[in-house]
């Protein structure tokens, strides 16, 4: 059913075949519904430090690791880079605020497609530009018996973060699977191309407010408007290799 994108994926690529051995989920907007509570906690932290920003811009922005996205906002602004306190500063009232907008949700059948993977035998992994120190815990926590400490990319691991490609590379050499071998799955437009960098099949799943073309024109290989949508597609996906 889905012949067709991924035999051009293969022809682009030069790739030998298409094999899935590794799913690597992205987590805000992927597995939890939380970008519209970073959204209003962003807008509200710069707001605070008397810098513009949209709830538009953070979903725009949405995968860089948050130092990333303030010196952006601070290069657009002042010219210059953020110093290290104003970062931390930042960040802090941020991450605070994010707090405060209470318990964030699964994202709809995203629990029923990471059985589905595990049950399929394929290694599990969140690449994520977060980084809460309690991840792990609230990745248990809500989606019991499908991550581990081994299988898991943050902010702590990378320098760079997306959308460069180093994220999806990191967990490509963790993973020990090959190019052809991973699918991503995304819902941001630099995560679509920090993974589409990296060389790898990326599918979009459009949980926020942003067009799908955003998703297309960064790079992914098929966009689903939900994930219920890719849960009910998976099998034709996997096995059209
Ligand atoms: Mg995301």
């Amino acid at each position: 059913m889905f012949t067709q994108e991924i035999e051009k994926f293969i022809r682009t690529k030069s790739y030998p075949k298409f094999s899935p051995k590794a799913v690597f989920f992205d987590m805000d907007g992927v597995l939890f519904d939380s970008m519209k509570h970073h959204a209003t906690a962003w807008v509200k932290a710069l707001h605070n430090k008397n810098l513009p920003f949209t709830e538009y811009e953070a979903y725009m922005n949405e995968g860089r690791t948050g130092a990333s996205t303030i010196d952006e906002i601070f290069i657009k602004e002042h010219g210059r880079t953020a110093t290290e306190e104003e970062k931390n500063d930042i960040y802090q009232l941020k991450s605070s605020l994010f707090e405060a907008c209470g318990k964030t949700e699964q994202i709809p059948f995203v629990y029923d497609l990471l059985k589905k993977v595990k049950a399929e035998g394929l290694q599990i992994f969140v690449v994520t530009g977060s980084g809460q120190r309690t991840l792990l815990h609230s990745l248990e926590e809500n989606f019991p018996g499908i991550f581990s400490k081994d299988k898991m990319v943050t902010a702590f691991d990378v320098k760079y973060g997306k959308p460069h490609p180093e994220p999806y590379l990191i967990a490509l050499k963790k993973s020990g699977v090959q190019p052809w071998e991973a699918i991503v799955i995304e819902n941001a437009p630099l995560g679509v191309e920090s993974a589409h960098a990296a060389g790898l099949f990326t599918i979009g799943v459009n949980t926020g407010p942003l067009k799908p073309s955003a998703l297309i024109n960064s790079g992914a290989s098929m966009v689903f408007n939900d994930m219920k949508e890719l849960h009910a597609n998976w099998d034709n996906i996997v096995s059209s290799k």
